[in-house]
């Protein structure tokens, strides 16, 4: 079989299969394999691009055990964030400060004491969290409880329907900045899963983003997987409307009955010849709205006057309740002597960037710099009030969605693949099936994003190849393994 794209989705379905005895082709497009795992270093810093931190990645919970399925877990280096009891503080602009804390209990506190005078309110939030959080525990027979909520139930209306106090739906919102979608679009299981998994158990990587694309790499090649790099795939090459191979923009073909795609659906759409697709699914895919942009920001600070936080920062701006706007922050070691790093991540339209849209990474020229320059600048000045006043900000590195647009293929620079709104009812997950024999979707676009949600999406794919049971073994006896050692 064939696998097209090397980030987290396409490394870890080869590593998988291969493991399970298939015989795989990893093919990345880029010069180096990893996708928006990989960070990069500038002036000796490394910069974390596509990894800054996620939940439910202790043994017995989902991400964790998908690490341990991988064999990854401990050159990752866990680091678990809100030691000092906060995961998230988020400052609104009417100056109000909410913390997330690092567990359920602790939320539960913190709700009653801000939203006495609807309990009701409180009481089922806290039922489907505990209920999301049970559906990300695992057993040796996988994830042991259904969903808190419908997947097709729209965030919006559930929490219309139980009358919460709108600070408390905005609290809620905030975690749709992590899967790219607003309330209005966002399936309720999906948002409440992105709380729990977070409130489970909250981490950061010890090691880079460039260290675990490597590990992956590594892993991949031990089991047998022939990695190809640096030459995108094409075609897919279809007969009978099955799949039958690989064509490479080198020219080389690759047969193979089996392809899975881990990168866009709209990309994976473009190598399929017209004809072997049915024109209601393609059309479906190219009318995907893509998540939006982001600008990225870089930056080191004295760290006498800017100490690391062991917790994140966000500057939100305007009603999260409408839409999640405003600016991420995480100030860490910088590993550097003296400073700490600043990281920013802000919304940044593709549109806005339009002069420059047809041009490369590295010779976007001056005013493009002067723009990047300005938008970080203005990031900086959002924070202010929830990091405090930045002084003399060293700032390494800007990259904005052309940047990631050309560093991975994502088709307008999209933070996080296409959009999975669930306001068309089933079109998105139905979409995500791609109908025709021997064709797969991995990624952050299959089913939800992140590496909570893409690994979620490989075990489903990983299960249709090669069975439900096989894929529980592996799991089970890679997590006994582990856990033995
Ligand atoms: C700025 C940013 C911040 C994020 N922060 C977090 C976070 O804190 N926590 C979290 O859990 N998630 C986070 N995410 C999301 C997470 O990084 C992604 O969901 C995940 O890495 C996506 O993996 P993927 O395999 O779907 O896609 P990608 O990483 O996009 O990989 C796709 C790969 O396919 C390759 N490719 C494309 N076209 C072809 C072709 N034709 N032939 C061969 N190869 C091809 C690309 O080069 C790329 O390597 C963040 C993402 C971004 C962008």
């Amino acid at each position: 079989m064939v696998v097209v794209g090397a980030g987290f989705g396409g490394l870890s379905t080869a590593i998988l299969l291969a493991r399970l005895g298939l015989g795989v082709t990893l093919v990345e497009g880029a010069s180096r394999p990893g996708g928006c795992l990989r960070s990069y270093s500038r002036q000796g810093v490394d910069c974390p691009v596509g990894v800054h931190y996620f939940g439910a990645a202790a043994p017995g919970e989902m991400l964790g055990d998908f690490f341990d399925l991988l064999g990854i877990r401990q050159e990752l280096k866990l680091r678990r964030l809100g030691q000092g009891g906060i995961i998230d503080r988020y400052r609104f602009d009417d100056g109000d400060v909410f913390d997330l804390p690092d567990t359920a209990e602790k939320l539960e506190d913190s709700l009653r004491a801000r939203f006495g005078d609807t309990p009701a309110a409180v009481a089922f939030v806290m039922d489907v969290c505990r209920a999301a959080m049970a559906s990300l525990r695992t057993s040796a027979a996988g994830s042991s409880a259904p969903p808190a909520l419908p997947v097709t139930r729209l965030a919006a209306d559930i929490l219309a329907e139980k009358a919460l106090p709108p600070r408390l739906v905005d609290i809620l919102a905030l975690q749709g900045f992590l899967l790219g979608v607003n309330l209005s679009a966002c399936s309720a299981s999906f948002l409440m899963m992105a709380t729990a998994s977070l409130l489970m158990s909250a981490w950061e990587l010890g090691c880079s983003g460039a260290d675990l694309a490597n590990c992956l790499v590594d892993r991949a090649r031990a089991a047998g997987v022939s990695l190809i790099v640096g030459d995108p795939a094409v075609t897919v090459e279809v007969n009978d409307r099955r799949v039958r191979g690989v064509r490479l923009q080198s020219g080389t073909g690759i047969a193979a009955d089996t392809v899975v795609a881990g990168i866009h659906p709209k990309t994976m759409v473009a190598m399929i010849p017209a004809e072997a697709l049915p024109a209601a699914y393609r059309e479906g895919i190219a009318r995907l709205e893509e998540t939006g942009g982001s600008l990225g920001v870089v930056a080191l600070l004295d760290e006498k006057r800017h100490p690391a936080l062991g917790h994140n920062v966000f500057r939100v701006r305007g009603t999260p309740r409408q839409s999640v706007k405003g600016v991420y922050a995480q100030l860490r070691p910088s590993g550097r002597p003296g400073t700490n790093r600043l990281t920013l991540l802000t919304e940044s339209d593709y549109a806005s960037w339009a002069a420059w849209h047809g041009t490369q990474s590295g010779r976007r020229g001056p005013a493009y710099h002067a723009e990047k320059l300005r938008r970080a600048q203005q990031a900086m000045a959002d924070v202010a009030d929830a990091v405090g006043s930045i002084q003399q900000p060293q700032i390494i590195d800007i990259w904005t969605p052309l940047t990631m647009r050309d560093w991975v293929g994502a088709p307008q620079g999209n933070t996080y693949g296409a959009r999975h709104s669930i306001r068309d009812g089933l079109e998105y997950l139905v979409l995500s099936r791609p109908p025709l024999d021997g064709m797969f979707l991995v990624g952050q676009s299959a089913l939800a994003p992140g590496l909570l949600g893409v690994s979620m999406g490989v075990l489903h794919v990983a299960s249709a190849i090669a069975g439900r049971a096989a894929v529980r073994d592996l799991m089970a006896a890679s997590c006994s393994a582990t856990r033995g050692s």
